[in-house]
C-alpha cells in the first residue's frame, strides 16, 4: 500500500493481495525450461529435453534454503548457480554459453511486481535475507492482507484538486489502483475475502471519495466476481492489460467488456509490438493507457513512438480517453533510437513534441464522478 505513487494515471496504490499465478510477463517455470532445453540444445549435441529441470532440481536440492518446488522464484535465484554448474562440467553437457541461459531466465521475468518480490521475499540461495513482511513469502504464493482496503479508503479527499506536479490530474477525485503487486483475481478462491475486505471499504462513506481502479489480467475472473457481488459500484473502474495482439491478449479485452462495472480501461503496458488499430475493438471500453517497457537496459524491448501514435488516433476516432503514460527504457522514433534523462522515460517534457504523445486523459466518467456520483452507491 502506498499513499503517493509515482504511476502517473493514479494517486496511491493498494493490494489486498500479494502475489500473483503470473502471467506472459511472468511465466510459469515449463515455459523457461522449455526455452533454456531449447537454447542448450541448439548449443550442444549432449543436452536433451528435460535436462534443465533435472538440474536445476538438483541446484534447488542443495542451495542454502533447500527447495524441491519447481518455481519461476527458484529459477530465478538458483540462475547464478546454474551458470557456475554447467560452467564446470563440460564434458556430461558440452559447451554451453550460460550467459545465454542467465539471459532467457532474467528476461522471461519484466512483471514489475514479481521483480520486487523476487529481491524482498525470500531466496533459496540466500537463508539471510531480510524478508518485507509487507510482501507474499514469493510471488507464486499469494498472500492475503486485511485491513489495507479500510485504511486506505480513508486516506484523504482530492476532489477538485489543483494538482501543479501532475496537472493532468487537476479536480479529479483521489485514484487508487487496486492489485499493482500482483493479482487479485489470480484465484477464486479469495473471493470472499474480497467480498469481505475489499468491497465494503471501497463502498462505504470514506471510499466513496475515491475512484477506485482495479486492474487484472484475469478479466472473466473479475466478471465472475463483479456477478456474484451484484456489479461493481460506481467508484470502481474495471481495467485489464494487454501487452501485444496475439489471441490471450486480445480475449481479455472481450473479457473485460462482460464485467459488470460502470467504467472500463486498458492498460497497454509494456507494449512490446505494434498493436494494429484494426484489431483493437474499443466499443464499450472507456480509457486507454498506454506505456513503453522499462527495466534493465539489455533486457527491454524497443517501443516505437508510431505504435503509441496509432493508437492514439484509434482513441480518438473511438471518442475513448488516451493517457500516454511513459516511453519506456527504449524508445525509438522514425527509426532512430531516442536518449531520455528519465530511464522509464515518464517525463513528458522530454518526447519529441513533432510524435504529439503529450496526451493525459481520463475518461469524462471520473470528472463527473466527483461532482456527481458520490454518496450514491450502496
Ligand atoms: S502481477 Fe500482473 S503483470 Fe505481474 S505476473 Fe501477475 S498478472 Fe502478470
Amino acid at each position: 500500500m502506498s499513499n503517493k505513487t509515482k504511476i502517473q494515471w493514479c494517486d496511491s496504490t493498494v493490494n489486498p493481495t500479494m502475489g500473483c499465478a503470473g502471467c506472459e510477463l511472468c511465466p510459469d517455470p515449463a515455459r523457461i525450461l522449455k526455452q533454456l532445453d531449447k537454447e542448450a540444445m541448439k548449443q550442444s549435441s549432449l543436452w536433451k529435453s528435460g535436462d534443465a529441470e533435472k538440474i536445476l532440481l538438483s541446484l534447488f536440492e542443495h542451495a542454502p534454503e533447500a527447495s524441491s518446488k519447481m518455481t519461476t522464484t527458484n529459477i530465478y535465484h538458483a540462475r547464478h548457480a546454474l551458470c557456475e554448474y554447467l560452467n564446470g562440467l563440460k564434458e556430461e553437457h558440452g559447451v554451453i554459453h550460460s550467459d545465454q541461459l542467465l539471459r532467457i531466465i532474467e528476461r522471461s521475468v519484466s512483471c514489475y511486481a514479481a521483480r520486487l518480490h523476487l529481491n524482498k521475499a525470500t531466496s533459496i540461495g540466500n537463508p539471510y535475507r531480510k524478508v518485507n513482511p509487507g510482501y507474499a513469502p514469493t510471488f507464486e504464493e499469494i498472500t492475503q492482507y486485511t485491513g489495507r482496503m479500510i485504511k486506505t479508503a480513508r486516506l484523504h479527499d482530492l476532489c477538485g484538486r489543483i494538482d501543479k506536479a501532475s496537472p493532468w490530474k487537476d479536480g479529479l477525485p483521489r485514484m487508487i489502483f487496486v492489485s499493482d503487486m500482483g493479482d487479485a483475481f489470480s484465484r477464486k478462491a479469495d473471493f470472499d475475502f474480497l467480498k469481505e475486505e475489499a468491497m465494503p471499504a471501497i463502498k462505504s462513506d470514506d471510499g466513496q471519495r475515491h475512484l477506485w481502479l482495479w486492474l487484472t489480467k484475469r478479466p472473466k475472473t473479475m466478471a465472475r466476481f463483479s456477478g456474484e457481488i451484484g456489479g461493481f459500484p460506481k467508484n470502481v473502474c474495471a481495467m485489464t492489460t494487454l501487452t501485444c495482439a496475439d489471441k490471450a491478449n486480445l480475449r481479455r479485452l472481450d473479457q473485460l467488456r462482460e464485467v459488470d462495472a460502470a467504467c472500463k480501461g486498458l492498460s497497454i503496458e509494456p507494449l512490446r509490438e505494434r498493436l494494429p488499430s484494426s484489431q483493437l475493438d474499443l466499443s464499450d471500453i472507456d480509457w486507454v493507457i498506454v506505456g513503453g517497457e522499462s527495466g534493465a537496459i539489455r533486457n527491454v524491448h524497443p517501443f516505437h513512438l508510431e505504435w503509441a501514435l496509432e493508437l492514439k488516433e484509434h482513441c480518438q476516432a473511438n471518442g475513448v480517453a488516451f493517457f500516454m503514460k511513459q516511453l519506456g527504457r527504449a524508445p525509438h522514433w522514425k527509426g532512430q533510437s531516442i536518449k531520455l534523462k528519465n530511464t522509464h522515460g515518464g517525463d513528458w517534457t522530454e518526447w519529441p513534441a513533432e510524435a504529439g504523445l503529450n496526451v493525459r486523459e481520463f475518461p469524462p466518467y471520473f470528472r463527473s464522478y466527483s461532482t456527481t456520483n458520490q454518496h450514491n452507491i450502496k
